[in-house]
């Protein structure tokens, strides 16, 4: 019965689909019309399908919205530079940046090469080893912001792209197409409708927004359309400026495979869940994947500093060993965005906010009702009185990173918390302090401030003044290309 059924069905089915008005063919069709132009102008001939590697050399500027110095615009700006180059046969992706900006200088590298994948760190003068390289992830950006690259991972998956519609941007006409890579949110390509060059693309991050790619320039190397240029916008604001000095098509990469034999092997990166350790009598470190706050047990109530991603799961766990004593307080140490996220989970819980009082503007805006929020700013230093304990709050910027930076100082235990300023690594040897670093170190000592332990908001293990000297007095291996 049921077989029967469905014949009748397929035949209506079969009837209606040869409709030429099918909503789907048709935009299906025309997707294909718009990416098979788009292979010829980028490259005549059935190039593009051909092309086995791309290098590209580039100097970038990012603009720091939302975790510049201050808390308003001009943003402060960061400078990189470097390269990145694949090669689509052996599925082969190599990458090197030189970066300095916001109190943080970097000099890193990836490999990914099947088994002899690396992670590489200049300054430090380490490789860690990638026991699983993922192509996809680690050559998605440059792919992003490389149109050969990019028109031809559209025309590979075109099995998933479809035609978007047509549009006019500053009086330049384009036919726009949407298709999904392997990793991250749908792309819209937009494909100028005269010379059908990929001049634009455009993205959609939940949380933060319209992300655009622009790409004005063309060159033509060995018969391939490469950009010259590239510039990010997010929610319409400048964010990144990228030049590219060199390009290269088809030309062996071999010898960006090789690890500087000079560099110490230290132990892969390991996922770090969530975990709770107990510092001192009463005191907790709570996180996992790169964000961690640190609780106080006052007597009467819960002391919290830090307003990093996952505060939920982290106040979860504080609960399994201080039950139902009510979370008062939640310190936020600056005011960039991954430094407020917090904010609206202790405005759940009822805690009362601290912040620096040059933070109150952007704490209130991060809050889910800025105005009704319970916010106590700090100016200098503020003392915290509990039961059993007391806990200074005290601003030790400026430094190269941030104008204001509270820190929590427990004065019996000499244990500080921190953020953005000094991170022990997971694993390995201590690098070399950064800027950041340097001027945390010298405001210690302007604040006469004496730690036992250093806790910080990206670090899962507290460090020591040794620790910290150690940075401060560690060579930088290599400080750049
Ligand atoms: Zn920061």
């Amino acid at each position: 019965m049921k077989s029967i059924i469905s014949l009748v069905l397929a035949g209506v089915l079969a009837s209606s689909l040869v409709c030429a008005d099918n909503l789907t063919e048709k935009n299906v069709a025309a997707a294909n019309e718009v990416i098979d132009a788009a292979l010829e102008a980028h490259a005549p001939g059935g190039k593009l399908e051909d092309l086995g590697t791309l290098i590209i050399e580039f100097d970038r500027v990012v603009y720091s919205f939302g975790q510049s110095r201050g808390t308003e615009p001009p943003w402060d700006k960061s400078e990189s530079s470097g390269f990145s180059a694949i090669d689509l046969d052996n599925s082969v992706f190599v990458t090197r940046t030189t970066n300095s900006g916001g109190g943080f200088e970097s000099h890193n590298g990836t490999i990914i090469n099947a088994d002899e994948s690396y992670q590489l760190d200049y300054r430090a003068g380490t490789a860690a080893k990638i026991s699983e390289p993922d192509l996809d992830t680690a050559s998605g950006p440059f792919i992003r912001v490389s149109p050969p690259l990019l028109v031809r991972t559209l025309a590979a998956r075109r099995a998933n792209a479809y035609y978007l519609g047509e549009t006019q941007i500053d009086g330049v006409d384009y036919d726009v197409v949407g298709f999904s890579m392997t990793v991250g949110p749908a792309i819209s390509l937009y494909f100028d409708k005269d010379s059908h060059l990929l001049r634009r693309s455009e993205r959609i991050f939940a949380g933060v927004g319209l992300v655009q790619y622009e790409f004005l320039d063309y060159e033509t190397i060995n018969g391939i359309a490469v950009n010259r240029t590239f510039n990010l916008f997010i929610n319409g604001d400048a964010n990144v400026e990228q030049k590219n000095r060199v390009a290269k098509v088809d030309k062996p990469l071999d010898h960006l495979l090789a690890v500087d034999a000079r560099l110490d092997v230290i132990p892969e990166v390991q996922p770090d869940p969530l975990s709770r350790q107990e510092i001192a009598d009463g005191v907790w470190l709570i996180g996992g994947n790169g964000t961690y706050v640190m609780f106080v047990d006052m007597g009467d109530y819960v002391f919290a500093a830090g307003g990093t991603a996952g505060l939920p799961e982290r106040i979860d766990s504080l609960r399994e060993v201080v039950g139902e004593k009510p979370l008062r307080y939640g310190m936020l140490t600056h005011h960039h965005f991954d430094h407020v996220m917090g904010v609206g989970t202790y405005e759940e819980e009822g805690a009362v906010l601290i912040a620096s009082a040059a933070h109150e503007k952007i704490v209130r805006e991060a809050a889910a009702d800025g105005e009704a929020l319970k916010l106590e700013t700090v100016a200098d230093r503020m003392t915290l009185e509990g039961e059993t304990r007391s806990i200074e709050i005290i601003d030790i910027g400026p430094t190269a990173h941030t104008e204001h930076l509270l820190v929590a100082y427990l004065p019996e235990e000499q244990i500080l918390f921190e953020a953005d300023h000094f991170a022990m690594p997971q694993a390995g040897p201590m690098p070399p302090a950064v800027s950041s670093t340097r001027t945390f170190a010298e405001a210690l000592g302007r604040k006469e401030l004496t730690a036992r332990l250093i806790l910080s908001a990206h670090s899962p293990r507290a460090g020591t003044m040794d620790d910290l000297r150690a940075a401060l007095t560690k060579e930088v291996f290599q400080a750049s290309r």
